[in-house]
């Protein structure tokens, strides 16, 4: 049932009366309160070493960042004449919507103010086009979006819709690009962009499901028609920086209109299987978003359900889920797109900052050591729409999008991919209620207030290719508050020391170790994680379908709810930290080979990466390991053999394994097992 323009003001009505007698101030304290950790100011964390290098090549003139001409002809400065197609017709607003949020943060990580002014020039138009409508429209003055905005409602998994009109793609537009515009709030302080975010999320309403399917478990499809409810993350950080209270009460109904199904079914560990990577991401990381507004932990643990089964279920040796471009399980062939890198690390951010656990940051850096790697080339020039773990020469998966080249079409991965670098550097370090805490041991400078006074320290690192760093305070004034340090995960005998002499502390159960004490210039604390080589093995699987047949991505029209996973091969992976390896390969014959398990002998060679190192460059860490010879008669697709190999040692070879995020195309990284 559609709600006529009364029922609209009916709903209206009740959605601006705050849940809460609140203030805008104690609104804004409580939020704040519940973040376990939040943002430094982008440009507060700067890179160094090779991970400077690594920011400089992306926003270079023919980086894939640094591209000006998509920044001065993009469709949010200058709204053109688009065909509005369903489902389509809004796609350049969601990519370009991308690239403004991934440039605008890079350039103020980096301190490029050639792209900052570049990317200013779009919020001023947004800036300008909004203030010239009442009700904050400001998506583009054509195709008849702006009467769907007028009527002011999202109408949720209105299938019709969605295929119609592309209504849906309107706010999931609006949604990635007012990332950016908080970026730049965030950082400039610009009063008219808080004013264009107010307006548009006090107009923003979402009804959530139709009445007939309520009590239903929430499907993948049903999420994918009401991707426009992804304009709740961006509306959250707004009502956390404005303490606005009317667009919290709306905020705290979209969220109850969307629970019935999704909560219940998420918190009995039932989510969706098979879903839209982005769109599963989008989504369902909001109830820990609405947790940080409501406090109500059944929504965090909603969200934490989530992940804990896209983790289990569908994760990949490089870090990330499958997303072909629908969650597809766990195999060597199965391809992640580039959007879900970006997408999957910031959704593993919020879980951070709604719980407080370490082992988000783990799942974010190991994403961005491995996959996000592989998502562009070296060089930074060129992307692939799909990477997958193995490809055997010969018998490449993936076809075309597996190849590194300027810009795939969609554009989506081309854009997306821009939010990678600097949502990692920029969450380096974080604040938290008393302190601050490193997350990532990024070579990087960082500079922060705490309780008034100014602190600044750099850390020197050799991580991820060995296991030390040094944190050096550089503030002449001491400033007194708890550092908190993140110890991995995999870590299980970290060790400190505090200039000089050997701390005995230990993480505590959400992975941080706590040093308080009045840090001044010269203070020194050095962290060691003792990096050891771990073999893991797995099972593939696949999702299937009705009939018990693997299910692939269907056409967008027809229904995509297939339930179930059935086992595939045994394999087995060598990481160390939080890097993945994998054996480089130029013939075909270099894949008829199995990891022997258990591994008696790995060799690690292990060197700091120097500065201006780039992942194409000779890798500071190598492993020598045992592999078998195996006979494996390569099909297409090239499956993993269905057995494990009787281990024989006359056919044991030794080999060198390199980072994943150092490969080229030809790769092998999930091996068959020899036992
Ligand atoms: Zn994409």
């Amino acid at each position: 049932m559609r709600l006529g323009i009364l029922g609209f003001l009916m709903v209206s009505a009740v959605a601006t009366l705050p849940t809460k007698a609140f203030s805008g101030d104690d609104l804004r304290k409580e939020i704040d309160a519940r973040n376990k950790f939040l943002p430094l100011p982008l440009g507060k964390v700067r890179p160094e070493g090779w991970l400077k290098k690594e920011g400089e090549l992306a926003t270079a003139p023919r980086g894939l960042c640094g591209d000006m001409s998509i920044l001065e002809d993009n469709v949010w400065r200058k709204p053109k004449k688009i065909k509005r197609r369903g489902a389509t017709g809004w796609w350049p607003y969601e990519q370009q919507g991308y690239f403004m949020d991934g440039i605008t943060r890079i350039a103020l990580v980096m301190g490029d103010e050639k792209l900052m002014d570049a990317a200013k020039k779009t919020y001023d138009a947004v800036a300008e086009r909004s203030s010239k409508n009442p009700n904050g429209y400001f998506f583009c003055d054509d195709g008849g979006y702006k009467k769907d905005w007028a009527e002011g409602k999202d109408e949720g998994n209105d299938r019709q819709r969605w295929f119609k009109t592309g209504v849906e793609g309107m706010y999931w537009s609006m949604a990635v690009f007012s990332r950016g515009l908080l970026a730049e709030y965030m950082a400039t302080g610009d009063k008219r962009l808080l004013e264009v975010l107010k307006q548009e999320f006090r107009h923003y309403y979402n009804k959530g499901r139709d009445e007939k399917l309520r009590g239903k478990p929430v499907t993948g499809y049903e999420l994918y028609l009401n991707r426009g409810m992804a304009m709740l993350g961006p509306m959250a950080e707004y009502i956390r920086l404005s303490g606005d209270e009317v667009a919290y009460g709306r905020a705290v109904e979209i969220f109850k209109n969307n629970e019935d199904g999704m909560l219940k079914n998420y918190l009995a560990g039932h989510p969706t299987t098979i879903c839209h990577g982005v769109t599963y991401n989008e989504l369902t990381k909001l109830y820990a978003i609405g947790y940080l507004l409501t406090g109500r932990k059944d929504y965090l643990q909603a969200s934490v359900n989530a992940y804990d089964f896209v983790e289990k279920n569908h994760t990949q040796p490089h870090g990330v889920h499958t997303a072909q471009e629908f969650l597809k399980g766990i195999g060597s062939t199965k391809g992640t797109e580039t959007c879900d890198v970006a997408d999957y690390m910031w959704s593993n951010l919020w879980l951070l900052r709604a719980t407080g656990k370490g082992k988000y940051a783990d799942i974010i850096e190991r994403a961005f050591y491995n996959a996000a790697q592989r998502a562009v080339s070296h060089d930074y020039r060129t992307h692939v729409y799909f990477q997958t773990p193995n490809q055997i020469p010969g018998h490449e998966v993936c076809g075309k999008q597996a190849k590194y080249i300027k810009c795939h079409r969609p554009i989506c991965c081309a854009r997306n991919l821009t939010r990678i670098l600097p949502n990692f550097i920029g969450h380096g370090c974080m604040k938290t209620a008393d302190g601050l805490a490193v997350i990532f041991y990024i070579p990087s400078k960082i500079a922060a207030n705490v309780g008034g006074k100014d602190v600044a320290f750099h850390i020197d690192t050799n991580y991820p290719f060995l296991g030390d760093s040094k944190i050096v305070f550089d503030n002449a004034d001491a400033a007194e508050f708890p550092l908190k340090l993140r110890v991995p995960g995999w870590c299980s005998n970290p060790a400190f020391k505090l200039n000089g002499k050997k701390l005995d502390i230990k993480a505590d159960s959400d992975g941080f170790a706590v040093i308080a004490r009045p840090w001044k210039k010269g203070d020194a604390v050095e962290v060691d994680f003792p990096m050891e080589p771990r073999v893991v093995e797995g099972v593939e699987q696949y999702i299937v379908d009705e009939k018990g047949k693997e299910a692939h991505m269907r056409g967008h029209g027809k229904p995509i709810d297939i339930q179930g996973f059935v086992k595939g091969a045994p394999f087995a992976y060598v990481a160390r930290g939080p890097l993945t390896f994998s054996l480089p390969l130029k013939t075909e014959d270099d894949a008829k080979a199995a990891l022997v398990v258990p591994q008696k002998n790995i060799k690690v060679s292990a060197a700091p990466a120097p500065d201006g190192w780039t992942w194409g460059d000779k890798p500071p860490v190598t492993l020598e390991v045992d592999l078998q010879k195996i006979d494996w008669p390569i099909g297409d697709p090239p499956k993993l053999p269905a057995k494990t190999f009787k281990l024989d040692p006359a056919r044991v070879v030794r080999k060198t394994l390199i980072p994943y995020g150092c490969t080229d195309i030809h790769r092998m990284t999930m091996f068959p097992v020899a036992k």
